[in-house]
């Protein structure tokens, strides 16, 4: 099989944000603290200064001012967050690899975003629905074969969620499809229709851990894998084409220091951090990549960014959706998410 050709565009990368609603229990004890500007920018408000003091001096408060690719109000579905990076998504059944991730604190709405409900359905719903209606519209005699794995990074380990109880699985350098992750289940899927409820049962096995900082606090990433192969042929020869779609539901971004136990769950902490910092590394090199044409991404500094490589690298596209609360007293994380989010474009 002949991989996607490796040509000298760069990788690029796209940072969106998105502010969830107030949920309910927030409604009555925090303030909203995000205003969004426009599509593309947004202000957090410093939420030690006291509304009416707010209101007299209006813009001209301590507030901070960011500017993304794209942003997302609490008005928006998961599928005004899709419409923007879909184009993305597109390059897949083309051979071309692609990456999506949800970065930000917990309950900011990362597995929202990636994984949604039925009424709102999120980015790796509505990805494979964009990948088998191309499928079905493509008009060459080529056919293809569409996969999924899901799989989860905790403490540097990886398990697969699509088995009922994974062991640890080890990723290997195969001379043909690059890094892969052993023994990982890899299913044929025909149609987007059960990925919903198989996200659910995969969801319901990562590991979570009660902490000080969020009782149900993520503590692992969460990667789905999509591959496409498209075999073309014609009189002369035939060849497959390969594109790898990863959307990826990270782990809690707060910082471990910010938790304040010991023992196994600090060096818990202390591996998200490792996985998170070797992300966020690939992603400033991707960035300067865009303004610089700079060719080294770092990613063999975590297991995620292993995984990730193909994704990160040669002619792939990237797509960062930062995740953010509007409640005050999520205020530090939202600033931490959006500063992250900064250094990224
Ligand atoms: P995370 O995965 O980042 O920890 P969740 O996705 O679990 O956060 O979201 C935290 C809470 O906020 C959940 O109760 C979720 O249903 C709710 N929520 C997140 N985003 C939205 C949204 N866009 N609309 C409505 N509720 C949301
Ligand atoms: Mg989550």
């Amino acid at each position: 099989s002949i991989k996607a050709p490796a040509s000298k565009q760069t990788a690029t990368l796209s940072v969106a944000v998105k502010c969830r609603p107030l949920t309910e229990g927030e409604k009555r004890r925090s303030r909203h603290i995000i205003q969004v500007t426009d599509e593309k920018g947004l202000v957090v408000l410093d939420p030690d200064l006291s509304k009416d003091y707010l209101d007299r001096i209006q813009n001209r408060t301590k507030e901070r001012r960011y500017s993304f690719d794209h942003v997302f109000g609490p008005e928006c579905t998961n599928g005004d967050v899709y419409r923007n990076i879909s184009s993305t998504i597109a390059g897949v059944v083309h051979g071309l690899n692609a990456t999506v991730f949800a970065y930000g604190s917990t309950g900011s709405g990362k597995t929202y975003t990636m994984v949604g409900t039925r009424n709102d359905p999120g980015l790796m719903v509505l990805s494979l629905h964009t990948i088998f209606d191309l499928i079905k519209e493509d008009k060459s005699s080529d056919t293809f074969e569409v996969a999924c794995s899901y799989l989860e990074v905790y403490n540097e380990v990886i398990y697969d969620l699509l088995e009922k109880s994974s062991g640890h699985l080890e990723l290997r350098e195969d001379p043909v499809n690059g890094i892969i992750v052993a023994g990982l289940r890899s299913i044929k899927v025909h149609s987007a229709d059960r990925i919903l409820e198989l996200l659910n049962v995969g969801n319901s096995r990562r590991k979570t851990e009660s902490t000080e900082a969020n009782a149900t606090s993520s503590r692992s990433h969460a990667v789905l894998e999509i591959t496409v192969k498209r075999k073309q042929k014609n009189q002369y020869k035939s060849q497959v084409l390969r594109g790898k779609l990863a959307l990826v539901d990270l782990a809690g971004s707060e910082r471990a220091s910010e938790t304040n136990n010991g023992g196994q769950k600090l060096r818990d902490g202390a591996n998200i951090n490792k996985s998170l910092l070797a992300l966020a590394n690939c992603i400033n090199a991707l960035g300067k990549h865009q303004k610089k044409g700079l060719a080294y991404v770092p990613y063999r500094n975590s297991k995620l960014t292993r995984i990730l490589k193909d994704g990160l690298s040669g002619n792939s596209r990237t797509v960062m959706v930062a995740t953010i609360s509007p409640a005050d007293d999520q205020y530090h994380h939202t600033v931490n998410t959006l500063k992250y989010a900064d250094r990224a474009k």
